[in-house]
């Protein structure tokens, strides 16, 4: 018996979508990301609800862009925009975007469980 990987285990547990909490995110596994001509790992879509993540990664590397894309998530969740949204960013203390950050995270991991301790126990 093969031990799964991420990515095995995302398909066997059925985890489909990481819950923001205000919108569901689909993850879609595809080849040849871009993101503005500059090839990516991974990328999310807000308008469509979907977190693109390049078919080839596995390991550390699928885990890390898994965690990137949702940092990107919650970052909108407090109030740090889409990416290009630079005007809509708050500048705030480093205590204060803390607090809201570790409370999203938190509210995050709540929501998605199974795909937290799938990223944390499986390579
Ligand atoms: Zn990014």
């Amino acid at each position: 018996m093969t031990a799964l990987d991420i990515r095995g285990h995302m398909k066997e547990l059925s985890i489909n979508f990481f819950h923001g909490g205000w919108r569901s995110f689909k993850f879609s596994f595809d080849k040849d990301l871009y993101e503005e001509d500059v090839k990516c790992w991974g990328k999310t879509d807000f308008d469509q609800g979907i977190i693109h993540l390049e078919d080839s990664m596995k390991g550390d590397l699928l885990r890390e862009t898994i965690l990137h894309e949702i940092t990107h998530i919650l970052l909108e969740t407090v109030g740090y925009g889409d990416y290009d949204d630079i005007d809509e960013a708050v500048p705030l203390h480093n205590e204060r975007l803390t607090v809201l950050v570790s409370r999203a995270f938190l509210q995050a991991m709540n929501l998605n469980q199974e795909l937290f301790t799938t990223l944390l126990s499986y390579e």
